[in-house]
């Protein structure tokens, strides 16, 4: 029996969240395991119930859980409130409360969608790695920290501590994958990234079969570019991690297909990228596809099946190429669809994969 923490949060998180669900409950089902919900506000509508976007309770309920599943946060409504009481506040304490020290973004080449990107067919085809940013040390948290109107400073820091353990993650999850790290730094230029390097370093001696190289963060983000194929983990710091993500992510095409997962040593917590898409709130028309994979996300990294995970990978790739689309990603000669339309398509093509790959047979 799985516990999740279920906060679908303003706007399109609701939606997305309900999507989420129903993958969930079929998956679980498929896989004769039990799944318990457990729903709490967050964001503007726990500010409009209780005067602040997350409350203890909340967190409390993340604590006694397995995985955390959040849909999104924020909205007009909520602009003008003070910083500590905006929504987004309640992202920053969530992921801190919970010691989520490694956000895993995904870019996966969804073949259907090739055309839809930026990049050229033939660079994009087979694409499938992950970035492994570290989310709560480095620059963003560094002390001192300060400017005036002279000067403005930051201090990027690590302890090995925090290096270890998300160089342990990286290559723990490379070994599942295709067994290869690369590790990105900047230590030609800063004493940080060389002892960044090290440690990393030191940490492969326990994964020898796994395959490791370093590379400069102004190369990588070239490369990613240029030849994406090559990679499998990408692991970095905090800072190059959030602009290496957000090229992974744009190159394989839109907001509303990207999932995400945040890990840390007792607690994980899976969103959408995306926001809570005031414009679109409430309208059925949501892309529910970065929700459902960070369902998948869920199922691998948590769960510990992989299987599962795959499963619903294989169903929203074949929803894709059977030509549904959502607005946010629809292209000629395709099916307009819903939100609850494509969630439904993607149980049903789950289903049917299922079933063809006779998984019925072996679990019974
Ligand atoms: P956004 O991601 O909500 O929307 C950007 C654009 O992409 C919009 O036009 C929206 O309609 C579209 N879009 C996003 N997700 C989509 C989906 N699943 N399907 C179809 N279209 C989709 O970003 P924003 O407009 O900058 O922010 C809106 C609100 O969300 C703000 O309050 C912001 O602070 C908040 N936000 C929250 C999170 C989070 O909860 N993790 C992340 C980013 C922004």
């Amino acid at each position: 029996m799985f516990k999740i923490a279920l906060l679908p949060g303003d706007g399109i998180g609701v939606e997305v969240a309900a999507s989420a669900v129903q993958v969930i409950k079929t998956v679980a089902e498929h896989f004769h395991t039990e799944v318990e919900f457990k729903e709490c506000l967050i964001g503007g509508c726990s500010y409009d119930a209780h005067g602040t976007p997350l409350t203890d309770e909340t967190i409390q309920t993340c604590y006694d859980s397995d995985a955390v599943f959040l849909g999104a946060v924020g909205g007009y409504k909520w602009e003008s409130l003070p910083h500590n009481l905006k929504p987004e506040a309640a992202l920053l304490k969530l992921r801190k409360s919970l010691g989520l020290y490694t956000n895993i973004r995904p870019a996966k080449i969804y073949k259907p969608l090739v055309d839809s990107s930026s990049l050229k067919k033939e660079v994009l085809d087979g694409v499938d790695f992950v970035v492994f940013r570290e989310l709560t040390g480095g620059i963003y948290f560094g002390e001192p920290r300060g400017f005036d109107t002279e000067r403005g400073f930051n201090t990027m820091v690590y302890s090995k501590e925090e290096v270890v353990r998300i160089a342990r993650m990286a290559f723990k999850v490379a070994r599942e994958r295709k067994n290869k790290v690369i590790s990105v730094d900047k230590a030609n230029v800063l004493e940080v990234s060389q002892f960044w390097r090290n440690v990393v370093h030191e940490v492969h001696k326990d994964f020898p079969d796994v395959e490791l190289n370093d590379m400069y963060v102004d190369n990588c983000a070239m490369q990613i570019v240029r030849n994406p194929k090559q990679f499998d983990v990408i692991l970095t710091s905090n800072l190059f991690g959030d602009i290496l993500s957000d090229i992974a992510g744009m190159i394989t095409g839109s907001l509303g297909m990207l999932p995400s997962a945040s890990l840390g040593s007792k607690y994980a917590l899976y969103e959408p990228v995306h926001g809570s898409a005031p414009d679109i709130a409430g309208q059925n028309k949501a892309n529910p596809l970065a929700s459902i994979s960070s369902v998948a996300m869920m199922f691998t990294y948590s769960f510990e099946m992989k299987k599962a995970g795959d499963l619903i990978e294989e169903a929203i790739n074949k929803t894709l190429d059977d030509g549904y689309r959502t607005v946010d990603i629809m292209s000629e000669g395709c099916k307009l669809v819903s939100t609850d339309k494509m969630t439904e398509r993607v149980i049903e093509n789950f289903k049917e994969i299922y079933h063809k790959q006779g998984l019925g047979v072996f679990t019974l």
